[in-house]
Order: structure tokens, then sequence, then C-alpha cells
């Protein structure tokens, strides 16, 4: 028992002098790092639709915010975002910005390996792996170094963006030396674990994740290995030290932590069925019926009706809410069938209980707006549609809705200016400037002036990575 207590003691003391010793830095200073995480961020979001779906988002912060809670103290505030992409990966971006890819979450098998992967990240930014990174690489740019960094981190081979971004073969020597080395990931692992542990999470979460992972680069059967394993180097090893280590820290085990699976779930259901491609979530269909979950049920009516067999997507919806008992989830999703089936009776009834259910769920609200508006009930429809944009300012569909309503109703100056936010949160060039200048072109009062201004400054940022 004695020595037990000892090497745990020993690994915590060791995790300890990880942490605390300060890592040099002075590559980027703090301001420049914020200014280089706001400029990746806005690269990211031309580039990839991000989940905006409440369930998945609150899900995936609500991990986040019980690791933020035990970090050491640093610089930056940690925001999370889910790409929806299906490669396997997942990266921390410059001060404090964390990106999950969906194909990521859909491997994971309990939270705690969730957690894990999020963890580790965490560990990138509190460690500042990535200011030590630039000044090995001696960069100059910042705006420059949000591209070559994206091909460093996101894994342009598997993902795409390095043709976008055409990032030359001298950027790929810089994006190389860019990249976490072996020595940080061992870091970011050792921080990562003790931030784990410290947040009541099961510890084996950690060299599970990594074997899903690898797993999965087995599975695939291709050459071209998970986006995970290109930018996080040194799997095999790292899982067997990990397995050492986790042996040696007295934490909470399986049943002492507090996990939802449930919760994990219900956001790989949705993640699967309506935010994946179809050859993905098209295996709901082939799944016997009898050992369809009241889960499964939902997940093979969405997919259903994304292939527009509308009456089997009924009967399924139909099932599943049966199955569920008062769930939000399943009125919200009804909901949203029958409304896209034009069935707008139905489609209010689901969406009201959705609503009166879970109010923080702004899709529900959302699609409850879309409802009234098309019922005529534009006044009521309008405050709705404010009231989810102030929770999901960068949703297209959000601002495209209000702006046709406004438009309708009069309120062209308003209408075309929601319509440039939609197009621009579209990443379509032409469409935004087209409806701004619109916009310009009817604004009288100095307040209308004060919103072109703002939306022109957020336009700025954006157009030069298009
Ligand atoms: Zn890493």
């Amino acid at each position: 028992m004695i020595s037990f207590f000892k090497s745990s003691l020993l690994v915590i003391s060791l995790i300890l002098i990880v942490l605390f010793s300060s890592p040099s830095h002075a590559g980027l200073s703090v301001e420049e790092e914020k200014e280089l995480g706001q400029k990746f961020y806005i690269l990211l979001q031309s580039n990839y639709d991000f989940v905006k779906d409440p369930v998945v988002t609150q899900y995936v912060r609500n991990i986040a915010d019980r690791i933020k809670n035990v970090l050491p103290s640093h610089p930056f505030r940690i925001r999370i975002n889910v790409i929806k992409n299906n490669s396997i990966n997942a990266f921390a971006a410059p001060a404090g910005y964390v990106y999950l890819n969906t194909g990521l979450i859909l491997k994971m098998q309990s939270e705690s390996e969730l957690a894990a992967v999020i963890a580790h990240e965490f560990a990138h930014v509190t460690e500042r792996h990535l200011a030590q990174n630039v000044e090995r690489s001696k960069y100059i740019n910042i705006a420059t170094l949000a591209g070559v960094l994206a091909g460093a981190l996101v894994g342009a081979q598997t993902s795409g963006l390095g043709q976008a971004l055409a990032v030359g073969s001298m950027a790929g020597g810089k994006a190389a030396a860019l990249k976490y080395s072996r020595d940080q990931e061992q870091e970011a692992d050792r921080a990562g674990l003790w931030y784990l542990v410290k947040a009541n999470y099961d510890k084996t979460g950690m060299h599970h994740s990594l074997k899903r992972i690898k797993q999965e680069s087995l599975l695939s059967g291709t050459n071209s290995p998970p986006a995970y394993m290109l930018t996080h180097p040194g799997l095999g090893k790292r899982m067997n030290y990990l397995e050492s280590m986790e042996s040696q820290l007295q934490a909470p085990d399986k049943e002492n932590s507090q996990t939802n699976k449930s919760s994990l779930q219900r956001v790989q259901m949705l993640l699967k069925s309506k935010y994946s491609p179809l050859d993905i979530a098209n295996s709901y269909s082939k799944i016997n019926n009898k050992e369809l979950s009241c889960l499964d049920t939902l997940g093979k009516a969405i997919v259903l009706q994304r292939r527009n067999q509308i009456e089997e997507a009924k009967k399924y919806f139909q099932k599943s809410l049966e199955c569920s008992k008062k769930d939000f989830l399943y009125y919200r999703e009804a909901g949203i069938f029958y409304f896209k089936a034009g069935e707008f009776g139905k489609s209010y009834k689901f969406l009201k209980d959705a609503v009166e259910l879970n109010p923080r769920d702004k899709l529900a609200l959302f699609y409850k707006a879309k409802v009234l508006a098309a019922k005529g009930k534009d006044n009521k429809a309008a405050k709705d549609f404010r009231s989810v944009l102030k929770v999901m300012p960068e949703s297209a569909d959000v601002h495209y809705s209000l702006g046709r309503l406004l438009g309708q109703n009069g309120n062209k100056f308003d209408g075309f200016l929601h319509f440039a936010y939609a197009y621009m949160f579209l990443n379509k060039k032409e469409n935004t400037e087209y409806y701004f200048q619109k916009a310009e072109a009817l604004a009288k009062t100095a307040k209308q002036q004060s919103k072109l201004k703002k939306f022109e400054e957020k336009y700025k940022l954006r157009k030069k990575y298009w």
C-alpha cells in the first residue's frame, strides 16, 4: 500500500515538474498568439462547416468546462469547436482554440476517451507548445503563418485544405517545423492525463482513445493513416508509456468516475445520421429492426428523411416517439421533419413541446420560428429568430430566415444586411457583396450606418481567406 502511494506520489511530482517548469516561448507573444488564433479560426470557418447543433456543442463544451476547471493558469480563453469532417482528428490551434472532427467523436466509445483527447489538446495550450514551435521556425508574418499552420495541424494531406490554401513547398518545410514534436506529444500526454484524473474521469481513457485511433488505421485497409496519427506522431510508443503511467496513478476507476454514456450516444447518433455523408449515415438501414434501440430508431428516421423516403421516415419517427417518452430531442427531430415535409400543424405541435422540454435548445426554437413565419405570424417569428441569433450569431440559416422575413415586411435594409451575413457565413463572396451593396444603398440613419460598419469589419477579416 505504502509503495503504491509512494509511486503515485512520484508520478504526480514528475507531472508537477512538467506543469510548472515554465517553457520558453519567446518566439510568439501572448498578444501575437491571440491574433493568430483568431485568424486561424476564421480560416477554418471559411473552409469547413462547424456543427452548430446545441446537443452536440453543449455536450462537448460541458466536458471541456470540466477539464478547464482543473487547468493551471494560462493566458488564453479556451474555446472548443466541432468540425464537420470525417477524418479522425483533433488539434490545438493557437491561443486556446481547440478543434474536434466529427470523425473522431464517432470513434470514441466512452466519455472518458473523448475527455482524454480534449485534455491532451488542452495540455498543448497550457504548455504553450505552439509558441515554442513558432520560435523554432522563426516565422515572421502572422497572416501567412495561419495558413501554414493549417497545413501542420489540420493534416492538410487528408483534409484537402492544403490545396485550398495552396500551401507551397517552402511553406511545407515551415509547416513541418510547426508540427508538435514527439517530445511535445509526450508532454501533452503526461499533463493531459493529470488533467483527466483531476477532472474525475476514468484514467484509462487516455490510452484507450489512442487505441481506438490506431485500430481505425488497421481496419480502414487504406494506406493513409487517420489524420490524428499524422498530426500526433509516435502513437505506438505513447500508448505503452501511458498504460504504465496510468497503472501507477491513484485515480478514480471506471466505477467511480462520473461520465454520461447516454449523452455521448445521443451526440453520436446525431453526428452519424444528420451530420455525416450519406454513405456513413446509411449504416442505420443495416440494423435489424428488432435490434433498434430508441436512439437507433430516431437515427434511422433521420436517414430515411435525408433519402427522401418520406412515408417510411414517418413510420420511424412515430416509432421513436412511442419508444422515447417525453425526450425533447425526439420531439425536435420530428418537428423538423414535419416542417420540411410541409406539415406545419404537426410540426408546430412537436416543436412547441421540444422548446418547453428544453428551452436552451435553440435549434428547436429556430424551427418553431420558421413554422410561425410559414403560418404568417411574422412578429412572433422575428422575435424568436432574434433570440436564436443571440446564441448562434454565426448561423447562415438563421440570418437568411430573419432576412427574408424582414424583407417581406418592408424592412429592406435589415433584410439585405442579414442576407449579406448569411452569405458571408456560407463563404460566398459575390452574394455577400451583392447584398451588402443593396443594404448600403438604402442606409439613411446613423444606426444603419453603424450596422454597416460592424458588418464591414467582420467581412474584412474573412475575405482575405477566400
Ligand atoms: Zn498532441
